[in-house]
């Protein structure tokens, strides 16, 4: 396989440390607030890596950190009278119910900062051991960038122009230079707190996310994903905090997930262009044409969404769905196909894996995706076969869509005859009764030349 790394900058053969297995990290939410669609496709950009390692045999070890404390967390629990740990419940457990809704496979591990105080205070400690951490004025512990010469390696900070920006400035006369970030935070009054060797205080974000990855996958581990956003600081600072304690490489590869523009513009509060996925489905959009639509575009590439992009989503949905149902139908009962068919199909999968494997050409994948349906040297067995592998890739939930149309009562085969009956006698209002009835029962009927064609709703 061959990724893009943001270490190098350059597209680089994968070559897992432990062979057969993948140590893979990712940035998860603070829990301060919903999820929006575009954190959610950094989530599905990420869901789609894992599930390509996997489809390339690897056995893959994933961590999702949750951020349960930090400013945001702080400043929202102030506004709303709530208590940080509710505010922290409240939204991981929307978040977790997002995950589900778009079929994203759940990590191995989610770890939460606040069970991690320990461990990011023995980093602040190995940190401090060799020089890299100094109390400011404040009594906070910065880390000294100075000393840590790789620092800006990632996000190539020479060629961009360092901005310390009104965040920053804050605390400027705390530190000794500007650019230094907080490693611990000195106790405010009505904050969270806890011990430490440097006075009561709490986590730095950056810190959080070093201390969560070493401890569930090691020191030197194989991949950290995130989003474009993240490069700078919150991953530059990563591997600086983490470097400096090892005195080793921190992460072998860096991969980063672009925006998503709603209507050609960031999503923006004053713009009033944030949509949840809630939003979507309130719409009456199926949450897996919103994955769809995620994954008709390189993960490199920004994606504009438009209602309009999304409608089309749709649409391939139900598409995809009305093709596997006949399909499925086809192969139902029969045996392997001839051998051209099988070679065919190991052709197509031979070109899938290629696809994938090239830094994730997924949109590539998925006009494989609707080669394949259109095959006609295709037995319909090795079709559905190939259909169903591609999805553990995709994870459009295809194999439940295949299934569900073969389970169809009797109550709901016989409404469909009898509106075919109604439709050869031009009743046609009489037939739409029962078109309503069987989507009571939870399936829709698409007409098609040969013949009706019943869907299991998902
Ligand atoms: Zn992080």
């Amino acid at each position: 396989m061959v990724f893009y790394n943001f270490l190098t900058h350059r597209k680089e053969k994968f070559k897992p440390i432990k062979s057969g297995q993948v140590g893979f990290y990712t940035c998860g939410p603070t829990v301060y607030d919903y999820v929006h669609i575009g954190n959610l496709r950094t989530y599905i950009f990420e869901d789609v890596l894992r599930r390509s390692l996997e489809f390339a045999g690897y056995k893959v070890k994933h961590v999702t950190n949750i951020t349960d404390i930090d400013d945001k967390i702080i400043r929202r629990s102030e506004e709303l009278k709530m208590n940080f740990k509710e505010l922290g419940r409240k939204y991981a457990k929307l978040f977790f119910d997002d995950l589900k809704s778009l079929n994203i496979e759940r990590a191995g591990v989610y770890p939460r900062a606040t069970g991690y105080i320990k461990e990011m205070l023995i980093l602040i400690d190995r940190l401090d051991k060799k020089g890299y951490a100094y109390k400011g004025e404040d009594g906070s512990v910065y880390f000294r960038i100075s000393k840590f010469k790789k620092y800006g390696k990632l996000s190539e900070l020479k060629k961009r122009e360092i901005k310390t920006g009104a965040r920053v400035s804050a605390d400027e006369y705390n530190k000794e230079e500007a650019q230094d970030f907080v490693l611990w935070k000195a106790r405010k009054p009505e904050e969270p707190f806890w011990p430490s060797p440097y006075g009561e205080g709490r986590p730095g974000w950056h810190i959080e996310c070093s201390a969560m990855s070493m401890k569930n996958l090691g020191e030197h581990f194989d991949i950290h994903a995130g989003a474009v956003d993240l490069l700078f600081p919150h991953h530059e600072n990563e591997i600086a905090q983490s470097e400096a304690a090892t005195g080793k490489k921190f992460v072998n590869f860096f991969l980063e997930g672009e925006h998503l523009l709603v209507d050609g513009q960031k999503m923006s509060k004053s713009l009033k262009n944030i949509y949840r996925l809630a939003d979507l489905v309130e719409r009456g959009i199926d949450p897996l044409a919103f994955r769809y639509l995620v994954l008709s575009s390189h993960y490199r590439a920004q994606l504009n969404f438009t209602w309009e992009s999304l409608n089309a989503a749709s649409s391939a949905m139900r598409n995809l769905r009305v093709a596997l149902s006949k399909i499925s139908a086809q192969s139902a009962g029969r045996n392997a196909g001839t051998a051209p068919s099988r070679q065919l199909a190991g052709k197509y999968e031979k070109s899938f894996k290629e696809a994938i494997d090239d830094d994730l050409g997924v949109p590539a994948a998925l006009s494989l995706l609707w080669q394949v349906i259109g095959e006609e040297k295709l037995g319909s067995g090795d079709k559905l076969a190939l259909i169903l592998k591609f999805d553990k890739v995709f994870g459009l939930r295809l194999k439940e869509s295949a299934a569900a149309s073969r389970k169809i009562s009797q109550e709901v085969r016989k409404f469909v005859a009898e509106r075919e009956e109604l439709r050869a006698h031009k009743q046609f209002i009489q037939a739409d009764g029962l078109r309503k009835k069987i989507e009571q029962l939870g399936y829709t009927v698409e007409d098609s030349p040969s013949g009706p064609i019943i869907i299991k709703k998902i």
